[in-house]
C-alpha cells in the first residue's frame, strides 16, 4: 500500500512522513480514526515507507524487494493482529492470515462486518484472546530479519479483553528497532493503560469533497450519483464503497412513497410496502434508513429557513420542498428518531416484517396527530 493509495489524509500522510524523515518514529503509536476514514491503509502505508528501500520524499518507491512484499502483505517483519473468532482456544490471527491478506487486499477500507464475511462468522462475537496476545509477545521478541523494523499492526485494539494488559510491556520496553501500531476507532472502548502509553494520531473522517471525488474519478459515477453518496456516507468511505453495490438511486422513490401512504394512513398499501422493506436484505435496509435519515434532516433545514445548506439533486429537493407543506421540523425529527432506532434493530437481526410494520405504525401516528391538531386550530 502506498500513502497515493489513499483517499484525502494529505496532513497526515505528510506529518508520517515527516517522522521517519526527521527520524522521530515512536515506537507505539496508536491511529485513532472513525470507521472508513483510512486509518488502517494509512498504517499498512506508513510500515511500508518506513521500510522501503528507496524512499522517495512523498511515498514509498512500490518496487524495490521490500516494497514488492508488502504489497502482498507478506514481509517477514510486518505482522497483523485482529479480531477473529476463535473456534479453537489457540487459534492466533496466524490462523487467520490468508483470509486477512485477502480481505485487506480485496478493500483497504474494510470493516469488522466485512471482515466477519470473510470469517463466515455471522453474528459471533469478536476478540483477540489471550492465545493472540502470547503470539504478538513472541513475535516482537525476534529481531528484524530484512528490514530496519519489525512491525506490528493491530487493529482494533477495542477487542482486546482484559488480557490486554500482558502487552503492556513490550508497549512499555520495546526490543530496539520494533514498532507497534495500534489501529483504533473508539478512544473509549480501548484499555486505558495502553492509552496511556502510545502516541495518538488522531485521524480525521474523509470530508465530502474526497468522497464526491473518489467517487467520480475511481468509480465512474455521474456528479449527482456521486453527490448523493458522498452526502450519505457522512466522510466514510467504508459506507460509501458498499453503497456502490447498492440501488441508492431507487431509495429516494421508495422512501417517498412510504411517507405517502403512511400520511394517507393506508393500511393494505403499508403492509404491502412493509412486505417489499422486508424482502431487500440487511445492507439495504440499513442504507434505505441511512437514506430517510438524511432526506429528513434536509427537510429539517428546509423548514428552518436555512435552505441554503440544502445538498440535495434538483429532484429530491423538489419532493422535499413539497413534503414540508406537510410537515413540521418536530414532525420530521420524531421520523427521523423512529428511522434510526429501526437502523439500530435492524444491524441486531431484528424481524425485518414485524419492525418495518412497527415503525410504519409509528410514522403514521407521528404524521396524523399533526393532521388532527391543525384540523383543530382551524
Ligand atoms: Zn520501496
Amino acid at each position: 500500500m502506498q500513502f497515493k493509495q489513499i483517499v484525502g489524509q494529505d496532513a497526515i500522510k505528510q506529518r508520517l512522513i515527516n517522522s521517519v524523515i526527521e527520524n522521530r518514529v515512536s515506537h507505539a503509536q496508536l491511529f485513532l480514526g472513525p470507521g472508513g476514514s483510512g486509518s488502517l491503509p494509512l498504517a499498512v502505508a506508513y510500515a511500508q515507507y518506513l521500510s522501503c528501500e528507496a524512499k522517495q520524499a512523498d511515498d514509498s518507491c512500490g518496487e524495490c524487494s521490500s516494497c514488492r512484499k508488502y504489497q502482498k502483505l507478506m514481509h517477514p517483519d510486518l505482522h497483523f493482529s485482529y479480531p477473529f473468532f476463535a473456534k479453537h482456544k489457540d487459534d492466533t490471527a496466524i490462523t487467520f492470515i490468508e483470509q486477512w491478506r485477502e480481505a485487506f487486499i480485496t478493500n483497504p477500507y474494510l470493516s469488522l462486518d466485512t471482515w466477519r464475511d470473510y470469517l463466515d462468522a455471522e453474528n459471533k462475537q469478536a476478540n483477540i484472546n489471550i492465545a493472540e496476545c502470547h503470539q504478538i509477545i513472541k513475535k516482537l521478541s525476534f529481531k528484524p530479519f530484512e528490514s530496519a523494523y519489525k512491525i506490528l499492526i493491530l487493529w482494533l485494539p477495542e477487542y482486546l479483553d482484559k488480557e490486554g494488559n500482558a502487552l503492556l510491556k513490550i508497549i512499555e520496553e520495546p526490543q530496539p528497532n520494533t514498532l507497534f501500531i495500534l489501529v483504533a476507532q473508539n478512544q473509549d472502548q480501548i484499555l486505558n493503560t495502553i492509552l496511556s502509553r502510545t502516541q495518538l494520531i488522531k485521524i480525521p473522517a474523509l470530508t465530502y469533497n474526497d468522497i464526491k471525488d473518489h467517487l467520480i474519478e475511481k468509480h465512474n459515477q455521474t456528479e449527482d450519483a456521486a453527490a448523493e453518496i458522498a452526502y450519505l456516507s457522512n466522510g466514510n468511505l467504508t459506507e460509501a464503497l458498499a453503497m456502490l453495490q447498492q440501488d441508492t438511486k431507487g431509495y429516494h422513490t421508495s422512501f417517498v412513497q412510504w411517507l405517502r401512504l403512511c400520511f394517507g394512513n393506508k393500511g393494505i398499501e403499508v403492509m404491502g410496502f412493509v412486505d417489499q422493506l422486508s424482502k431487500m436484505g440487511r445492507e439495504n435496509q440499513k442504507n434505505f434508513l441511512r437514506y430517510g435519515v438524511s432526506f429528513l434532516r434536509e427537510c429539517c433545514l428546509l423548514l428552518s429557513g436555512a435552505g441554503s445548506l440544502v445538498h440535495l439533486p434538483a429532484q429530491e429537493l423538489e419532493t422535499a420542498q413539497k413534503m414540508t407543506n406537510v410537515m413540521n421540523v418536530d414532525q420530521s425529527q420524531a421520523i427521523i428518531n423512529e428511522l434510526e432506532k429501526a437502523h439500530y434493530h435492524v444491524e441486531r437481526n431484528a424481524n425485518p416484517k414485524i419492525l418495518f410494520l412497527d415503525v410504519s405504525l409509528q410514522i403514521i401516528k407521528v404524521l396524523n396527530y399533526k393532521t388532527i391538531r391543525q384540523n383543530a386550530d382551524t
